[in-house]
């Protein structure tokens, strides 16, 4: 019989994520979940007020340092550290193996425990496995680890397969060191990144009657791909009736993939730890307040989050006091990043049990782990991002992110759709928001003229493409003419040199449109122009447009092609015809400068973690029925009070724009 009542509430379909509870000593605990890491009994710079309100159900705190400071005896004094540290939840305790384990210079290993050296007063210390149970007995924590060892992802077979079978023999010392004390165990699978390590330690491990099983060894080097694999083979053989913890993991996309592949239980120092250094996990990926950006930045650090740093800071203030090295700023971010972590475990709890796990976890998978694009500062500089120097041609360079490729503009550092999967947001933003299909679908003589400015890699052109091509062929009433505008070229060769990572591009079309400028459906249904230069100046040498995909690099990277006389231009194109313009931003600056220059503006849809994009009409198109919710006095209202109010481009000793946009038809 378990000592914590496990009960399996709900396991998602097509995925090991499973949704579970279980009860400590101390109180009830809903998996998955996260836990703090409280090295020294202490969740570092957080107050035990804020983790209990953000409902933290356990926190690790690390045998080893106890041991060495305060020591037992305090502990024995206290009746163990909850009343010691006034914590009213579970705390689980590490065996110190791991600890040891980062010593490499002061310690040895024997079969008969670790002998080191206290970094206190240079005693020497036998760390047995009966040892390590008697000190978290003292420590009275509601779950206690076996001892283990581990060892570097890198090491060989050999080396990796004698530290697993040590292990296992002190798996079984340590269950006899427990007895029959009420404090639950937890046995520890080790192997390195071999399968047939990890297998076979699964397999032995799971032969004990432990009350929870943890995955060890891992975060210690190996690539993410490594530890979802060996995690993956690990969950596969542990029993559906006990926790499952995966120790020492991770970023918020590790959890998310974690419990993908079936854990319940992590612990990590990284939100704590990060803080330190100004980085937070937020709801539209990492945010690094070392970002020259965030200097005078207005808004909160995550606009989705209702932590106290979210309610009571600005970014500005935020990137200040990081910046000073006030040690609020720790606290403030590891507040926010710790919320941030228990907020996404029980959501993720939430989907699991209400069984829609699965698009839950393809839509976080693009935005937990994306990284601060603002401005060049390089923070994590790891191998992957030394692979990606290799991808590079020109000005561009491919990123990878879950087998799926962006391109990055490697002067200004943004990233092609960053947030949002590449084609996901050209089918929903422009191919789905601009009807285009159904367009296709009304009998007419002249094509449907599509814009697209900003080939890029052709995300957009070949999401539109490739709707048409699944369109029947007796709905294709009407000829499509797509015209992409882009001025350097290099980002789409370099995409189609590295096609495994951009899908869309496996078609005859881009390969062709890259060397002839055209490309031709053969049913004659489709036909492709590539206008390469300037769409300053290349825009009018196109057919007006009925629909405009308008996806350039931001206002920072692509400057001209957002001001106020580019759009002025584009109107007099659209003058007479009913023109429908999308873009991805809800920039007032930009929608200022689209309705100083004559359009009607409308509300986009949502696009992942943004709320709202853009639509503009030229005038035909604004009197004519559409589907679009129109800014309104609210929005102007709003615009007046702004302080970004003036379209990008504006002349300073021109100021007609204000009452273009006051006395705008459209809020009339
Ligand atoms: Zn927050």
């Amino acid at each position: 019989m378990s000592r914590l009542h496990f009960q399996l509430e709900a396991t998602a379909d097509g995925s090991k994520a499973r949704a579970a509870r279980f009860r400590t000593q101390h109180n009830e605990v809903l998996t998955p979940t996260f836990m703090p890491v409280g090295t020294h009994a202490s969740v570092r710079t957080q107050r035990r007020e804020d983790l209990l309100d953000d409902g933290v159900q356990v926190v690790l705190a690390n045998t080893y340092h106890l041991l060495l400071r305060p020591g037992t005896e305090v502990f024995e004094k206290f009746g163990g550290i909850h009343r010691f540290m006034n914590w009213p939840r579970s705390v689980l305790t590490d065996s110190g193996g791991f600890q040891i384990f980062s010593l490499p210079e002061s310690r040895s290993m024997h079969e008969e425990g670790a002998v080191f050296r206290s970094y206190i007063d240079k005693t020497t210390i036998c760390l047995s496995p009966e040892k390590s149970i008697e000190t978290q007995k003292s420590i009275g924590a509601d779950i206690m680890m076996v001892l283990d060892q581990c060892v570097p992802s890198t090491v060989d077979h050999d080396v990796a397969r004698r530290a697993m079978e040590l292990t296992h023999r002190w798996a079984e010392r340590s269950l006899l060191a427990r007895g029959d004390s009420a404090q639950a165990l937890f046995g520890i699978v080790q192997g390195a990144c071999f399968d047939d390590l990890r297998t076979e330690s699964a397999r032995t491990i799971t032969q004990l009657p432990f009350d929870g099983y943890a995955i060890g060894g891992l975060a210690v080097g190996e690539s993410s791909g490594q530890r979802e694999d060996c995690t993956a083979i690990v969950t596969e053989h542990l029993p559906q009736d006990r926790p499952r913890y995966l120790m020492g993991v991770g970023t918020a996309l590790d959890l998310l993939e974690a419990v993908h592949r079936g854990v319940d239980m992590f612990d990590c120092i990284l939100p704590t730890a990060l803080s330190q250094q100004g980085v937070a996990f937020t709801s539209i990926g990492r945010r690094d307040l070392r970002r020259a950006q965030y200097r005078n930045m207005e808004g909160p650090l995550d606009p989705d989050c209702g932590c106290y740093t979210c309610r009571t800071y600005s970014l500005a203030y935020l990137f200040h006091i990081n910046r000073v090295r006030d040690s609020n700023s720790w606290q403030l971010l590891g507040q926010h990043n710790i919320h941030f972590y228990m907020r996404l475990t029980r959501t993720m709890r939430e989907h699991i049990l209400a069984g829609t796990w699965l698009d839950f976890y393809r839509s976080q998978r693009e935005v937990l782990d994306a990284r601060d694009s603002y401005g060049t500062r390089s923070v994590f500089k790891n191998k992957a991002l030394q692979q990606e120097r290799k991808l590079r041609l020109g000005n561009y360079e491919v990123v990878v992110r879950e087998e799926i490729g962006r391109i990055r503009h490697t002067s200004s550092g943004e990233v092609m759709h960053s947030v949002n999967e590449p084609a996901v947001e050209a089918r929903s933003l422009y191919v789905e928001q601009s009807r285009l299909t159904d367009r296709l679908e009304l009998d007419a003589a002249e094509p449907l003229v599509v814009w697209d400015v900003g080939l890029g890699a052709a995300a957009n052109a070949m999401a539109t493409i490739q709707a048409v091509e699944s369109m029947e062929p007796a709905a294709r009433q009407r000829k499509l003419l797509l015209v992409s505008f882009e001025n350097d070229l290099d980002s789409l060769r370099l995409a189609l040199r590295h096609n495994r990572w951009f899908k869309h591009l496996r078609h005859a079309a881009p390969a062709r449109l890259i060397s002839e400028y055209r490309w031709e459906h053969a049913s004659g249904s489709i036909e492709w122009l590539l206008l390469n230069g300037d769409f300053a100046h290349r825009k009018f040498d196109a057919p007006q447009p009925d629909i405009v995909f308008f996806d350039p690099f931001s206002f920072k990277t692509d400057g001209a092609l957002w001001t106020l006389n580019s759009f002025r231009e584009l109107a007099a194109i659209c003058k007479d015809r009913a023109t429908e313009m999308f873009t991805y931003t809800c920039s007032t600056a930009v929608r200022a400068a689209m309705l100083a220059a004559g359009f009607h503006v409308a509300k986009g849809r949502a696009t992942g973690p943004k709320n709202e994009t853009t639509v503009a009409l030229s005038s035909v198109a604004a009197a004519g029925e559409h589907p679009y919710e129109m800014l309104d006095r609210e929005w102007l209202a709003k615009w007046e009070r702004s302080d970004a109010k003036a379209p990008l481009g504006a002349d300073a000793s021109d100021e007609s724009w204000r009452e273009a946009i006051a006395r705008h038809r459209q809020f009339g």
